[in-house]
C-alpha cells in the first residue's frame, strides 16, 4: 500500500498506546497499576459541568467563531492578566481543541521546511514528532550531568542558521523540575537577541510544590504580547484535570494567531461550542479547585518520594511541579523500554520508558492518581526488581512471578 512516507514515519503516542494496553488488561480482569498516563483523578469542577450542561441543554450548539468563543477568550484573556502580567487583545487569543493541537498548529505556522526547534531533554513526547510533520527539524539539547536542568551555554551551541524556535516547559513533563527563574530570564533574552521565538508551554504552570511558583517569561522582558516573540500555551487539561474537554489556546502575537486561525479553519474549523462552554465555566468559577488539586499532587509526590529513596539503586531527582517523575533505573537495565515490559508483564505496572522522552535508562511514573496505587505500583517495581525478594507474591487470587530480567 502507498502511504506517506512523513505520516508514516511519526512514531504512535507511548503514553495513549501503554494506556491502552493497560485498559485491555483490566478489561480481561488483571490488577493493572497505571503509573503511565498524566492525569489527574478527580471530577471536572462543578461550574464547567454547569456551564458545558447549560450549553447543551439550550440546544444551540453550533460552530463558534474559529478562534473560540468571544466569552471563553475573554476570560482568557483576564487569565492571562492576572497569571502573566499581560493585556492581551482578542486578536491575541486562539482557542484549540487541547494545548497539543495549539502547538501542532503553532509550530505549521512558525516552521518553514528544514527549519529547527531546539528541545530541552527529556522532553515531552510528542514534541519532536509534531515538529517532524509539520516539515521542522527537531533539535535536542542534552543536560550532561544527570540533573535535568538545561544550560543556555548547550542552547547556544545548538542554533544554527535553521533555527526557527525554542520550546520551554516547566514544571516539565516527563521529569518535574521547574527551571530557575535565573535560566528562564537567560533563555528570553537569548531569545530575544537572536530573534527566535520562544514557545512556553505553560500546561502544568500551576502544578508547583512547596511555595515555588514557575515564574513566566514574560516576567523577563519589557516587551508586551504583542511585540514579544514568546507564544504562551496552556489549558484547562492539567490545572483542573479536565483531559477530556480538550480545550486548550494559545497566546501570542497577532500576526501569529491569524494564521493559526487559517489552519484550524480550514481543518477543524473550532473546538466544540459544548466543552469550550466548560472551559469557560472553569475559568471563572472558584479557583481554590486549582489548589487543592495542587495539594493531592504535591502529597502524592511526597508518598511516591518516599517510597522510592532508601532504594539507593533507583535515583529520582525530586520533582517540584506537574505530576510526573523521572528515576534513573539505569542499576537495572539501559533499555528502558525492556525495562518497562518487563515491569507491565511482571508486576502489572504501567510506566513509560524514558526512551520516549530522550532520556534512556529511565522510567517516567506518573503520580497524578490515588495514593493506593501509588504505594502499591512502587512496591511491585520495588519487588519484581529486587533479586532478593520473594519468587512469587498474591495479589488477591492472581500470583504473580518475578523471573529476573
Ligand atoms: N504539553 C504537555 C507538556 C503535556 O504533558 C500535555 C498533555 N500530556 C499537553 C501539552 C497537551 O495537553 P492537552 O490535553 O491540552 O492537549
Amino acid at each position: 500500500m502507498s502511504l506517506s512516507r512523513l505520516a508514516r514515519s511519526i512514531a504512535e503516542s507511548p503514553t495513549l498506546r501503554l494506556n491502552e494496553e493497560a485498559r485491555i488488561l483490566q478489561e480481561r480482569g488483571e490488577d493493572v497499576i497505571n503509573l503511565g498516563i498524566g492525569e489527574p483523578k478527580n471530577r471536572a469542577p462543578i461550574t464547567a459541568i454547569l456551564s458545558a450542561a447549560s450549553k447543551l441543554s439550550g440546544g444551540d450548539i453550533k460552530y463558534t467563531p474559529t478562534d473560540g468563543l468571544p466569552s471563553l477568550k475573554k476570560a482568557i484573556i483576564r487569565y492571562t492578566e492576572e497569571h502573566y502580567d499581560r493585556l492581551a487583545a482578542p486578536e491575541n487569543v486562539i482557542v484549540a481543541t487541547g494545548a497539543k493541537q495549539a502547538i501542532h498548529m503553532l509550530l505549521f505556522t512558525l516552521l518553514n521546511p528544514q527549519e529547527e526547534v531546539i528541545l530541552m531533554a527529556p522532553y515531552w513526547v510528542s514534541y519532536p514528532e509534531m515538529i517532524r510533520m509539520v516539515g521542522g527539524v527537531p533539535v535536542v539539547v542534552t543536560p550532561e550531568d544527570g540533573t535535568f536542568q538545561p544550560r543556555l551555554e548547550d542552547i547556544e551551541r545548538a542554533v544554527s542558521g535553521y533555527t526557527k524556535a525554542v520550546i520551554l516547559n516547566s514544571p516539565n513533563n516527563p521529569s518535574g523540575m521547574v527551571f530557575p527563574e535565573g535560566f528562564v530570564a537567560e533563555l528570553v533574552e537569548f531569545c530575544e537577541r537572536k530573534n527566535l521565538y520562544l514557545i512556553t508551554d505553560d500546561i502544568y504552570h500551576k502544578l508547583v510544590f512547596d511555595g515555588q511558583r514557575a515564574a513566566p517569561a514574560y516576567n523577563f522582558t519589557l516587551k508586551d504580547v504583542e511585540s514579544s516573540r514568546i507564544i504562551v500555551i496552556n489549558g484547562i487539561s492539567k490545572l483542573y484535570g479536565m483531559t477530556g474537554f480538550r480545550i486548550g489556546w494559545a497566546v501570542g502575537p497577532r500576526a501569529i494567531i491569524e494564521i493559526m486561525a487559517n489552519v484550524q479553519a480550514q481543518t477543524t474549523s473550532c473546538a466544540s461550542a459544548v466543552l469550550q462552554a466548560g472551559a469557560e465555566g472553569a475559568l471563572t468559577g472558584m479557583q481554590s479547585f486549582v489548589e487543592s488539586l495542587r495539594l493531592t499532587i504535591q502529597n502524592n509526590r511526597d508518598v511516591v518520594m518516599q517510597e522510592l529513596t532508601g532504594v539507593s539503586s533507583i535515583v529520582t531527582p525530586r520533582p517540584q511541579g506537574a505530576f510526573y517523575c523521572l528515576p534513573d533505573f539505569r542499576y537495572y537495565n539501559q533499555d528502558s523500554v525492556a525495562l518497562s515490559t518487563f515491569l507491565l508483564k511482571k508486576a502489572l505496572v504501567v510506566t513509560v520508558p524514558g526512551k520516549e522522552f530522550g532520556m534512556e535508562g529511565h522510567l517516567r511514573l506518573s503520580y497524578s492518581g490515588a495514593v493506593k496505587d501509588l504505594t502499591e505500583g512502587v512496591a511491585r517495581i520495588k519487588w519484581a526488581l529486587d533479586p532478593n525478594s520473594p519468587n512469587e507474591i498474591y495479589i488477591g487470587d492472581r500470583k504473580l512471578v518475578r523471573d529476573w530480567l
